[in-house]
């Protein structure tokens, strides 16, 4: 999914953890792609070679290599990682599960857009998507699916902040 999707979840799961300053979720909603772009830099992980049109969605080309970023194993652990650096720094368990949840949400988003490109494990695993992006039409309902996505989480984020600073002013 693109970055609006991912930080939606993040400004949505403000309100269920106030401790967590909302840079932290939005920012552990996309360590997955920098991850990857760390990665690429390092010449480790490479891009897909992919074709996108409207009437065929996004195609692969050729394979990129994406396991220590975007594997489902990588994508646990680093959630795991996430929640302890999460709870050594708060000392709230709520807190720190979330954070490490924002991470894997990444992942399970990336699973109902990417055509079947996501290891399970690493490099020769069995690659995982749902591929919504594999049609015209559905890259057209991603794009409003993610509009929504952000527009809800936001939403979401200023009510309770609105609510707050009523209760402040009270
Ligand atoms: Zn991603």
């Amino acid at each position: 999914m693109s970055p609006l999707g991912h930080l939606a979840i993040g400004f949505a799961a403000k309100p269920i953890t106030p401790m967590a300053p909302l840079w932290a979720l939005l920012l552990a909603s996309e360590v997955p792609d920098l991850l990857f772009l760390g990665l690429e830099a390092a010449g480790i992980e490479y891009q897909a070679i992919t074709q996108t049109d409207l009437n065929q969605g996004l195609q692969i080309i050729n394979p990129g290599s994406n396991p220590w970023s975007h594997g489902l194993f990588m994508t646990a652990v680093w959630s795991i990682l996430i929640a302890g650096i999460a709870f050594f720094f708060f000392r709230n368990r709520r807190t720190s599960i979330v954070l490490g949840l924002m991470l894997l949400s990444h992942w399970v988003l990336d699973f109902l857009v990417h055509p079947p490109e996501l290891p399970l494990l690493f490099d020769g695993s069995p690659l995982v998507g749902l591929g919504l992006w594999s049609s015209g039409f559905g890259l057209i309902i991603s794009v409003i699916l993610e509009i929504v996505l952000l527009a809800v989480g936001i939403a979401i984020y200023l009510r309770t902040r609105k609510r707050k600073s009523e209760k402040a002013t009270v």
